[in-house]
């Protein structure tokens, strides 16, 4: 019929195009079931002081283990929940899991760490933009601090400028909120957008991560030291503490250092590790340096 060969047709001429639809579809399904089961799992990875060593927190990054897939990376589907509007029930479910594990970790490792003075162990939280811009986002914090009864200061949630481009009232008043509950917002990947210097004037910032890409030339590029080096000055001017991302080489963790960054993470210090190697890292490091 016409019909069916309509479709021939369709799928003679854009045969990528229908494979990935089904593609996306069928994963589309396997989200919403994860998502219903709470099937993923969050790892962990350090962030270090670069002069002392000192662990002071970490970043949770989501996984998605599969039947078929292996352990799926957020890189294959944080992009599609963003899509369809499911990254709003799995960052809910990221918020709340976070909380518990930094509930526990404060549990194992407060005492020690208060007795050598040193503060309180925190989590960083990444939230995409489409998560943010969502009506119920501040309650879902608001929830994930009762529930757990964690100190609002050692919540960080992660922002790409994508969230910090669009200047609406909401944005500015939900980020009013969730500072004035106690929470730190961080600008995620910071370098790889308009990383227009006026988001640090304009919201309440308390953390910059400047993203890989400008970390791994630095031993060899003057600009990138450069740039590096003024952002690091500029944002310690303006009370905010910098993150060097993706550090993998001691060198880049020296110049860091040296030009006063005063924080870092990368696979140099450590990979993203699951939730008991996390406990067991923060138990060894409540007593000593990483
Ligand atoms: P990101 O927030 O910039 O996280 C850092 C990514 O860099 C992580 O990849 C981490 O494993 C990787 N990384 C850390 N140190 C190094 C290093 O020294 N070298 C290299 N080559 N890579 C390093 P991952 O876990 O695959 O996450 C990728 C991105 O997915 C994240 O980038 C973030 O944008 C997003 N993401 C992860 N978890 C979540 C989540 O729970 N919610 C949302 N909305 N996004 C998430
Ligand atoms: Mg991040
Ligand atoms: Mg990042
Ligand atoms: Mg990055």
């Amino acid at each position: 019929s016409a019909k069916a060969a309509g479709r021939r047709q369709w799928r003679h001429y854009r045969p990528a195009l229908q494979t990935g639809m089904v593609e996306r579809h069928e994963l589309n399904e396997h989200l919403d079931s994860a998502i219903a089961e709470s099937a993923f799992q969050l790892y962990y990875q350090p962030i270090v002081d670069l002069r002392s060593g000192d662990l002071v927190a970490f970043e949770a990054l989501v996984r998605w283990p599969h039947d078929r897939r292996g352990m799926v990376l957020p890189d294959e589907f944080i992009a599609l929940a963003e899509e369809s509007g499911q990254i709003v029930p799995l960052g809910a479910w990221v918020l709340e899991r976070a909380a518990q594990e930094v509930a526990a970790w404060h549990a194992a490792s407060s005492a020690a760490r208060t007795a050598a003075g040193r503060p309180p162990l925190r989590v960083n939280v990444n939230v995409s933009a489409r998560q943010f811009r969502d009506a119920g986002f501040v309650d879902v914090v608001r929830r994930a601090l009762a529930a757990t009864g964690i100190d609002p200061h050692t919540l960080v949630l992660e922002l790409t400028e994508s969230v910090l481009m669009r200047r609406d009232d909401r944005i500015h008043a939900d980020m009013a909120t969730l500072s004035g509950l106690g929470v730190g917002i961080a600008i995620d990947d910071f370098g790889t957008g308009y990383s227009s210097l006026s988001y640090l004037r304009e919201f309440p910032i308390s953390l910059l991560k400047i993203d890989k890409s400008f970390i791994d030339g630095l031993g060899h590029s003057p600009q990138q030291y450069a740039l590096v080096e003024g952002i690091t000055r500029i944002a310690d001017t303006l009370g905010v503490q910098v993150i060097a991302e993706g550090i993998e080489h001691p060198d880049q963790r020296d110049l860091l250092a040296a030009m006063g960054c005063p924080l870092g993470q990368g696979y140099l210090f450590a990979h993203p590790m699951d939730s008991p190697d996390a406990r067991a890292l923060v138990r060894r490091t409540s007593y000593e340096p990483v």
